[in-house]
């Protein structure tokens, strides 16, 4: 048996998803497989219409394979129902999304403790003290109080990453997070991911930038409903490190001027 620590997080074996409206049928996933372990931070890659979003819906319970078998954290979750799969997100999973998707009239604490008060175990006690330990973790414990239309895209999505951080889930999974920032923004989100990622946290992110997927440690390319390539990233950007280089005073001129 594997220790609790080497066991993947994920493990797809011949997932299918076959939407059905009326007489029409899409074949969204055509037989994927994935198995990925703790620590990784992969990148999810493909064009309009591969199956991107519909494998990040099944990755993260939101809908269930029509066929084939998923693992999640040791726990088989084809055949659940609808109540299991939402304890289980609840437990396994954190999500966040290209829109940021905050409370509008609720404060960054609160959006942040949300998924705490949602939890029908009622595992947590100390929601209040748990949201502010996540609102530091991504830097923004001076600004709990602040709303989302006080806070810049940047800010807001790093508030959706500690309301997905705050239940300590296994699995981190972010559909196009970085879609709505602009770029100094992106890398800035970029390098909070890649410190979580240091700390320990599994990462799976969908993107059609490769400036995104350089940050990642491998990258997965869906075509098709199917996984075409699946291979690690060479020579892996630091975020950190480009936005100190962004930061740097331009010496451009200065070398022109010494030559
Ligand atoms: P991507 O995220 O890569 O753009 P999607 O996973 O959203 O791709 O879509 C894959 C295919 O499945 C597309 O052909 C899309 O039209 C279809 N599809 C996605 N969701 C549904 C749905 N709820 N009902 C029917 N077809 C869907
Ligand atoms: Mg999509």
């Amino acid at each position: 048996m594997n220790a609790p620590n080497d066991r993947p997080v994920i493990e797809l074996a011949g997932v299918k998803k076959i939407y059905a409206s009326g007489k029409n049928k899409v074949t969204a996933l055509r037989g994927v497989d994935l198995t990925v372990t703790p620590g990784e931070m992969i990148a999810v890659m493909g064009s309009s219409g591969s199956g991107k979003s519909t494998l990040m819906n099944v990755l993260g319970c939101l809908d269930v394979p029509t066929e084939g078998r998923y693992v999640l954290d040791g726990v088989r979750v084809d055949g659940m129902t609808k109540n299991q799969l939402a304890d289980l997100r609840n437990q396994k999973l954190g999500f966040v999304f290209q829109g940021f998707n905050l409370l509008a009239r609720t404060s960054a604490l609160d959006n942040v403790e949300l998924p705490l008060l949602y939890d029908r175990a009622g595992r947590w006690q100390h929601t209040k003290a748990m949201a502010t330990a996540a609102l530091e973790r991504v830097g923004l414990g001076a600004r709990l109080d602040h709303h989302p239309s006080e806070l810049s895209g940047g800010q807001q999505q790093r508030v959706a990453i500690a309301r997905a951080l705050v239940t300590q889930p296994t699995l981190l999974l972010a559909d196009e997070p970085t879609g709505n920032l602009d770029s100094r923004t992106t890398v800035e989100v970029m390098a909070l991911f890649q410190a979580l990622n240091d700390q320990g946290i599994t990462i799976v992110l969908v993107t059609h930038e490769p400036e995104v997927a350089h940050y990642a440690r491998r990258v997965v390319e869906v075509r098709d409903g199917r996984i075409v390539r699946d291979h690690p990233v060479e020579r892996r950007h630091d975020a950190a490190a480009d936005l100190r280089e962004m930061d740097a005073p331009d010496t451009t001129d200065l070398m022109e001027e010494a030559a």
